[in-house]
């Protein structure tokens, strides 16, 4: 028997394993990327978690921030994990305090992401928490935003990145780190 074939899959190829791809989602075209079998089965969603937050160990991240919606759910969990402060960044017209904004452009139009003006303390290193890096579009614009609060971004960490469609070209020269790689 082929000693490959008998080991036990790594963490990492489970959670490969785990991610459902939905042709034709949200439009004909898009191969999306289910992540809710992840967050459904503890002991994997804990494993990515506990690795992504390993990274900001390493780097003496102070807060993280996330994007709306399911950036949330792997921040969120990280910050906690880490007990260091969360910042939710949401589309605009959605948190009740003080804001500052960003635009940033979409394949047709424009959109525009929040933070509170206090979220941030000046020079704080900052990672920010994406689910899946695509463009690098929507991260671009979290940086610029936590970068005009004053706070350093010093990482940018994605549960997936679909390397094809040049995400951390777009990011450079921010470091990205992802756990899967597509
Ligand atoms: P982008 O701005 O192009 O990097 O897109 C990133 C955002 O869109 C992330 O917040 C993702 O949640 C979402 N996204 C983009 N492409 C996909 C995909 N193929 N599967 C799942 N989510 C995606």
């Amino acid at each position: 028997m082929s000693s490959t074939n008998s080991e036990p899959p790594t963490p990492n190829c489970r959670l490969r394993a785990a991610i459902r791809d939905i042709p034709d989602f949200p439009k004909p075209g898009i191969g999306f990327k289910d992540i809710t079998p992840v967050l459904g089965n503890g002991p994997l969603f804990h494993e990515a978690v506990r690795q992504m937050a390993e990274v900001c160990k390493k780097e003496h991240i102070a807060k993280i921030a996330a994007v709306e919606a399911r950036g949330f759910i792997f921040g969120a969990a990280m910050a906690s994990l880490l007990e260091i402060g969360f910042v939710p960044i949401r589309k605009k017209g959605k948190l009740p305090f003080r804001t500052r904004g960003t635009q940033y452009s979409l394949e047709y139009g424009f959109a525009e992401i929040e933070s509170h003006e206090d979220a941030f303390l000046p020079n704080e290193r900052v990672c920010i928490v994406d689910d899946v890096l695509a463009t690098g579009g929507t991260a671009s614009a979290a940086v610029r935003l936590v970068l005009e609060s004053g706070a350093d971004v010093v990482l940018l960490q994605c549960f997936i990145e679909l390397s094809a469609l040049n995400g951390r070209a777009a990011l450079a020269p921010l470091p990205v780190s992802s756990l899967l790689q597509f």
